[in-house]
């Protein structure tokens, strides 16, 4: 393995791309502009679908020659891959769609827009993730977690689950940076010819009560899980223990400014996957370390006369890790709908310990606020019901934790997020 200094960062020499590639990326290109320019959004979608309309093999040809990272699983993937480009930022120019678009038509674009990156790192939907890794020929795959993303799509995560499996035998020379502590992942990911086991302790397993493979019970102690068909927990290389990384190099105590466990097991993973792709451990400890916002979450908003901290929760085993974020002292507002992107069946909303905010001033809030109502009535919370974010937040004093599904963040984030 390479360990390269800060001081002498790569530059990928200019490729020659083939006519056709050339023209896809210029035309994806005058389309983003032209969408910039109309004011219909950032662009970098739009552009890269006209890329891939044009030339379906233009992923392939952007990566070429790239060292590239792709980062998928259920829930971290935006924080984690922000940590992984800062973390091999310490090497060299990295490519990476930091906004999230993690559709083929996102990575194209961002690899479009950073030609001279020698570096790529890649958020990708799982479901995506074996289409664009037979494109872009990973050096490293970086598996988080695997569980369902919301009601409707719960017979998914066992499809994604061997999808991905398939995806890592088709892809020998990837190392993959996987989860031992969770059942899917770890199915998925003995398949790889080179499997790099992170334990970040036992996390959500709601999804993985039977085996993957054979359907009988997992047994679980601790962190350790096995099944009688002989699938287990594979030993891990890179193991936290109270807010320590072990790695094969020796401990790192990491002292982040993003809250809570949730982020020290994304800077866990980041900080694996930017050794294998040839970081140095200290350095890409110290970038991580640096991040204080992710696409809008965490950050303190001044609002009126109070200030508000936007948090985001997209399934069960998101609500939980955030919910246990919030501080005790604020009151909070939570904001659910129920539109096509956040899943129009709102049951996870069952799932959802919201027992744990008791004693809190708590007001159910966004387009299904009524479905959110019936729940914590069940949970014998007491809570004021406001429909309007925003006339919601407005009766509050201090700092106001809210915690928001994705369409709701996504207008609360537009919003005042950028302010
Ligand atoms: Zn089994």
């Amino acid at each position: 393995m390479v360990n390269l200094s800060p001081s002498r960062p790569i530059v990928r020499p200019a490729r020659k791309l083939p006519a056709r590639t050339r023209i896809a990326v210029a035309a994806g290109r005058a389309a983003a502009r032209f969408s910039r320019r109309s004011g219909l959004g950032g662009g970098g979608i739009i552009g890269g679908r006209v890329s891939l309309a044009l030339d379906p093999a233009v992923l392939g040809r952007l990566a070429d020659g790239r060292k590239v990272v792709l980062v998928t699983g259920t829930n971290g993937k935006t924080t984690t891959a922000l940590m992984l480009a800062k973390a091999l930022g310490t090497l060299g120019k990295v490519a990476a769609n930091s906004d999230g678009a993690n559709l083929p038509d996102g990575v194209a674009a961002a690899l479009a827009a950073r030609p001279d990156a020698p570096y790529a790192v890649l958020e990708v939907d799982e479901t995506y993730l074996p289409a664009v890794a037979r494109q872009t020929r990973p050096a490293v795959i970086v598996l988080l977690n695997l569980s369902r993303d919301q009601l409707d799509r719960v017979g998914e995560v066992r499809s994604t689950e061997r999808d991905l499996r398939a995806a890592f035998t088709e892809n020998p020379g990837a190392a993959v940076v996987a989860n031992a502590d969770d059942v899917l992942v770890a199915s998925a990911a003995l398949a790889a010819a080179h499997p790099v086991w992170v334990s970040p302790g036992p996390g959500w397993r709601g999804d993985a009560l039977s085996c993957p493979r054979c359907g009988n019970a997992v047994l679980h102690d601790g962190v350790h899980w096995s099944c009688p068909c002989g699938l287990r927990r594979p030993e891990p290389q890179w193991a936290l223990d109270n807010g320590e990384l072990h790695g094969p190099g020796g401990r790192i105590g990491l002292n982040l400014r993003l809250p809570g466990r949730v982020n020290v097991v994304n800077a866990a993973f980041a900080i694996a996957a930017g050794h294998e792709a040839g970081a140095h451990v200290p350095q890409a400890a110290h970038a991580v370390e640096s991040i204080s916002a992710v696409a809008g979450r965490y950050r303190l908003i001044p609002f009126g006369r109070s200030t508000i901290r936007l948090l985001l929760a997209k399934n069960p085993a998101g609500w939980r890790e955030t919910l246990s974020l919030l501080d005790e002292r604020r009151p909070v507002v939570i904001a659910v709908n129920g539109r096509e992107a956040d899943g129009r069946d709102l049951s996870w909303l069952w799932d959802v310990e919201f027992e744990r905010l008791r004693g809190r001033r708590v007001v159910a809030s966004g387009e299904r606020a009524a479905d959110l109502a019936v729940r914590l009535r069940y949970a014998d919370l007491p809570h004021d019901v406001e429909a309007d974010p925003v006339r919601a937040l407005s009766g509050l004093p201090g700092t106001v934790e809210v915690v928001a599904n994705y369409t709701a963040f996504r207008e609360l984030n537009a919003r005042y997020g950028d302010v």
